[in-house]
């Protein structure tokens, strides 16, 4: 058995038991990486598949918060402290009743190689809770945030371990997390980015990451003479990272023609109404069969009543951007896709595609753009907050895009350059993590054990 299949085998019995989806991501990275291990044979010597797929700390903590009504709720918190041989831990905090172990620690490990992939000096982890937001007052979530702050916060520091955004976890949880931080430590550390502007957020960072979805995909397109312009898209999520990507490909004369949340899909064979769009996602946070009952050149799909994966990906489509969840895009999804003459695949969430569905995509030469890499502008920009506000700095939302711009530019740079010494031909997902490895391993390496 060779060094990867043994390490392999280590992590479906020790490090992942009954984590499948920790699993899956590990399973992925380690299978692209063969060709850096081959040249690189040294790295075996070192150890450092096994060292790199263990966490290094994981912390489980008990939130006990009191709703409107004075009731008490218990739920479960989790931080996965993941790898800081790049710098600092860094990584987004998710509120979403699916939140468990196994969930955080396949995103933990993933932003690791994110991280890395971005040139910038930081480490990877993430966090969340496995609490509702849905349907609590502005009242309860600020309860539920102090708790979540309360129970953790001697975990962090702006040297140690700084949180962020995610699924659940927007401006306002961020300003109340921080607000606690603030209280209970009497310091202004940057301890969390995806901050509201008025507490030293970055002016860009809310749209950094479905902004830098677009760019990545624009310059990968530019590359091979193709271009978004006047092409129809299909988007699935309707969050933050959603709204984002929708934007921007308006911007750039896409036409964006769906959307979906929890619930069901929209398809708007005209183009998403953005600004109804974000009336009823960020104003009223509410399902998307409204925008249908306002919308009469829309259809509305609901979940329940649709079989086999999501219906966006039923729609005919140049690009297609998933920035919903993990798993959202299996086999069947993708061969619909692919049928209906699908050009690229542009991941804005995290794995939001199956191994299935990627092994899919690449046997039909379709352009796979990674999560890893595609989805990378939102931390970029969080670590640019982080830096604004240790410098007591501030820049425009000018100067974020264009940072942002040069950022995911080099980002494919980089991983093509990836590709071109490892013969990968168009396999982003494999250059991706190649260079993300590469950065960690040589870092772990430099600090000895
Ligand atoms: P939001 O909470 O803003 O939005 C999430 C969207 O996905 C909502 O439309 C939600 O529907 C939908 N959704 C959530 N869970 C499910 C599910 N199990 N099935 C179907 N739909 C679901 O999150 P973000 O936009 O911030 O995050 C989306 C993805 O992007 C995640 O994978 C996240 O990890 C990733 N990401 C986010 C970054 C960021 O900067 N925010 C950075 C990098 C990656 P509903 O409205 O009904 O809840």
């Amino acid at each position: 058995m060779n060094y990867i299949q043994q390490a392999m085998e280590i992590a479906r019995g020790t490090n992942c038991a009954g984590d499948t989806t920790f699993f899956q991501a590990i399973e992925e990275v380690l299978t692209s990486i063969k060709p850096f291990i081959k040249k690189n044979p040294e790295y075996i010597e070192h150890n450092i598949i096994e060292r790199i797929i263990c966490p290094n700390r994981e912390i489980r903590f008990k939130i006990e918060w009191l709703d409107d009504k004075n009731r008490i709720h218990v739920n479960n918190g989790y931080r996965i402290q993941f790898n800081n041989a790049l710098g600092p831990y860094k990584g987004g905090v998710r509120f979403h009743p699916s939140v468990n172990p196994d969930i955080l620690k396949f995103l933990a490990f993933e932003q690791i190689f994110k991280n890395a992939i971005t040139g910038l000096h930081i480490g990877g982890a993430k966090g969340g809770a496995d609490f509702d937001p849905k349907g609590k007052s502005d009242q309860e979530i600020m309860k539920f945030c102090q708790a979540f702050m309360t129970a953790f916060y001697n975990s962090i520091g702006e040297d140690i371990d700084i949180l962020g955004g995610d699924i659940g976890v927007g401006e306002r949880e961020v300003g109340y997390l921080f607000g606690q931080y603030k209280m209970l430590t009497n310091s202004y550390d940057s301890i969390i980015t995806s901050k509201p502007i008025a507490l030293g957020g970055s002016e860009g960072r809310s749209s950094a990451t479905g902004y830098g979805l677009v760019y990545f995909t624009q310059t990968l397109l530019e590359d091979m003479g193709e271009t978004l312009k006047g092409k129809i898209c299909t988007i699935s999520g309707s969050g933050n990272v959603a709204i984002h990507a929708i934007e921007k490909l308006y911007d750039i004369g896409a036409i964006p023609v769906t959307c979906s949340d929890s619930k069901g899909t929209i398809h708007d064979p005209n183009g998403i109404d953005l600004a109804l769009l974000k009336e009823i996602k960020l104003e009223q946070r509410a399902s998307l069969e409204l925008y249908a009952e306002e919308k009469k050149t829309a259809t509305y799909v609901k979940r329940e009543e649709y079989q086999g994966g999501s219906y966006v990906w039923d729609i005919p489509c140049f690009a297609a951007f998933p920035c919903a969840t993990q798993n959202e895009l299996g086999e069947e999804s993708a061969q619909k896709l692919i049928d209906n003459d699908v050009k690229i695949i542009a991941e804005g969430a995290n794995m939001p595609t199956t191994t299935q569905g990627i092994e899919l995509f690449m046997k039909n030469d379709i352009i796979f753009a990674p999560a890893k890499a595609a989805n990378a502008g939102g931390v970029a920009v969080s670590v640019l907050e982080m830096s604004q506000n240790s410098a007591f700095n501030y820049w425009s939302p000018e100067e974020i895009d264009q940072k942002l711009q040069e950022i995911m530019s080099k980002i494919y740079r980089d991983i093509k350059k990836t590709c071109d010494e490892y013969n990968l031909d168009m396999d982003l997902a494999a250059g991706a993590n190649i260079l993300g490895f590469k950065r960690v391993a040589k870092a772990m390496v430099a600090q000895g054990v």
